[in-house]
């Protein structure tokens, strides 16, 4: 329910076009009658001709290709026409007959008469008609979509407190962005206590971030909190057909908001029409350009005093115009990272309220399995938890079902009917532990959690989980060394056992090689380019794009440090797997039988003493 449209009710667009085929049409057969004909009987040439020689007929009228006479008959005056002959006689005949004759006079008169009703009125009421449709368009603007007639007029949603619902306690973890944003509430709540000390509020401030971490959510509790108006539109419902609709739309949204002060728009996903002016060349985009500009008038043009504070979202910081960063417009900037432990075993709960669950949940244990997972995302597992206690025909979601949905959510659904040979299932199964004890036997390497050879809709025919205790904010040279190692595990354990390499190591390989890369061009992790950056991330939030920056010669050394660092990895790996190829043997045995181990099955067997040496 939006607040400010109190549209009528629309009526969709046929009605009118119906209306207006059927107003022609009237005015074809009742305003443009040809003549009433009714009465008139249809005679042949020569009953009129004998007519006329009996002395019958009164009055002729030619008119065109018909005469019309009128023929006494039994005593009564009957209208009668008949098709007209080319009969040099016949006015000769009826003047001795005695007949009055005229031609007809419709021609002049009724040929204007029937263009204006044939068509004058009907364009006429056609133009009318189309205005009126217009105007009615215009009118029922609010929000949804106004078709074409709506230009101009943007279609930011009013929400308000009640209707909104969200309020940060829905938001779980984020505590700096809601800090934050608490502070803007506060503000426009009781501006006096802000102005007392002179104090002036931003005018605007910017959630940014990675994609599904709450920013759209954040501003939806700002709106619930805030008992003001609240204007929500996205970037892109920005952009038009026309140059200049844009910012005609921007130009309306702050009338709007400035009207309804004290209140808070939002524009989510703002880069779409935020992103940097490029300078000369080919002009781009002029009407993006156009609407930034508009956007940024209006934010230098409104009276932050009068109370209307500007949120934006977007996942591209870096794509945005500098002008708009600049202080006195988005000068606040508030991050919303994806979520540490704490954060994820929060979200988790938020979430789990929804759902039913069993007591035996343990939600700390589910947010370690799932690191890295952003807040859509979590919300995403505990959603397919309950889709998979249904499915199992249970009434409450249990700690199994979070387990398996981490892995939907990373790895996609088990693909039940992919086959695979028993050949093909020996080598994922060597493949996968080989992963697994290269993980095991270097130090500084997660604990394995979960080891399974359950092929998977992504196209894993397999993988191995594994899971830290607690949360790593720095890594060491050596930790992701150990994880280049553990990457080329797999590759290595099928080498070892038999003697080719298959293809289901491409995922493997392209980690490894991002890891290496990264080493050595951003984390200043090689002797030889010591504290340089050869790579900058052009695109923190969405992948970490990141372009080079260095010289030809460099990016060729470049490539050879980073083959040279995972091939020193393969090497460690595969000396490891050999060091320990009876355990490799036993546990790929294990895993090829039970399909699915757990961390604790693994440990349990890689620690045992070896069956050989129990014998000695
Ligand atoms: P974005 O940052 O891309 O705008 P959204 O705000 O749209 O992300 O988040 C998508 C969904 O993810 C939300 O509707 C919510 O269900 C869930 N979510 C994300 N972050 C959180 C959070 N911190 N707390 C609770 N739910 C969250
Ligand atoms: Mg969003
Ligand atoms: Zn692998």
């Amino acid at each position: 329910m939006n607040l400010g449209d109190k549209k009528p009710e629309k009526k969709p667009l046929y009605v009118y076009y119906i209306i207006a085929i059927v107003v022609i049409f009237l005015l074809n057969f009742l305003v443009v009658p040809t003549i009433q004909e009714g009465s008139i009987i249809t005679t042949d040439y020569s009953t009129f001709l004998n007519n006329v020689d009996r002395g019958n007929v009164t009055d002729v009228t030619v008119d065109g290709d018909y005469i019309y006479y009128v023929a006494r008959k039994d005593g009564r005056d009957v209208e009668c026409k008949t098709v007209a002959m080319d009969d040099p006689n016949l006015v000769e005949r009826l003047r001795q007959a005695g007949v009055n004759m005229q031609e007809a006079e419709p021609a002049r008169q009724s040929l204007f008469l029937s263009i204006i009703l044939s068509y004058v009125i009907p364009i006429a009421i056609f133009i009318l008609l189309g205005r009126w449709l217009s105007k009615k368009m215009m009118s029922s603007m609010g929000d949804g979509p106004g078709g074409m007639m709506s230009f101009g007029k943007s279609n930011a949603k009013v929400y308000v407190k009640s209707t909104s619902g969200i309020k940060f306690a829905d938001v779980a973890g984020e505590d700096e962005a809601k800090e934050l944003l608490t502070e803007i509430v506060d503000y426009l709540h009781n501006p006096h206590k802000y102005a007392e000390i002179g104090a002036s509020m931003p005018k605007g401030a910017l959630l940014v971030g990675p994609p599904g971490t709450g920013k759209t959510l954040l501003a939806k509790a700002v709106a619930g909190e805030a008992e003001v108006p609240f204007f929500s539109i996205s970037g892109s419902e920005f952009v038009e057909m026309f140059v200049g609709m844009g910012a005609a739309k921007v130009r309306d949204l702050f009338k709007q908001a400035n009207e309804k002060a004290p209140c808070i728009v939002f524009i989510d996903e703002i880069d779409t029409i935020g992103k940097k002016r490029d300078g000369g060349g080919f002009s781009g985009n002029d009407e993006r350009e156009q609407t930034l500009n508009q956007l940024l008038t209006e934010m230098d043009g409104f009276d932050g005093s009068k109370g209307v504070v500007i949120l934006a979202a977007t996942n591209r910081p870096d794509s945005l115009d500098p002008a708009l960063l600049r202080p006195g417009r988005f000068d606040r900037r508030i991050p919303v990272e994806l979520p540490d432990l704490q954060g994820r075993e929060e979200i988790l709960k938020v979430h789990a309220k929804k759902i039913k669950i069993a007591d035996t949940v343990r939600f700390d244990e589910i947010a370690k399995a799932a690191a890295g997972a952003s807040g859509a995302e979590l919300a995403n597992i505990v959603n397919e938890a309950a889709l998979r206690a249904v499915r199992d025909g249970r009434k409450f979601a249990t700690q199994a079902d979070f387990e398996e949905s981490i892995e939907v959510v990373i790895a996609g659904y088990q693909k039940k009917n992919r086959v695979l040979s028993n050949k093909e299932k020996l080598i994922v199964a060597y493949h996968e532990i080989g992963h697994a004890l290269v993980a095991a036997k270097q130090t500084d390497s997660a604990p394995v959690h979960k080891i399974t050879i359950i092929p998977r809709t992504s196209g894993a025919l397999g993988y191995t989980m594994q899971v830290d205790e607690k949360e790593h904010f720095l890594m060491s040279k050596e930790e992701l060394e150990n994880k280049i190692a553990t990457f080329t595990g797999g590759r290595a354990a099928e080498e070892l056992i038999f003697h080719t390499i298959t293809t289901g190591a491409s995922n493997d390989i392209e980690q490894a090689t991002r890891i290496a890369r990264a080493m050595i061009t951003r984390y200043g992790m090689s002797d030889e380019f010591d504290m340089v950056a050869m790579e900058n991330v052009t695109n923190p939030y969405l992948g970490g794009d990141s372009s080079l920056a260095c010289s030809f010669e460099t990016q060729t050394v470049l490539d050879k440090k980073v083959v040279d660092l995972v091939s020193g990895q393969h090497q460690k790996a595969l000396k490891i797997l050999q060091d320990n190829i009876g355990k490799l043997h036993e546990l790929a045995k294990y895993l090829y039988e039970h399909e699915t181990i757990t961390g604790e099955e693994f440990m349990k067997i890689l620690e045992a003493p070896m069956p050989e040496l129990q014998q000695n």
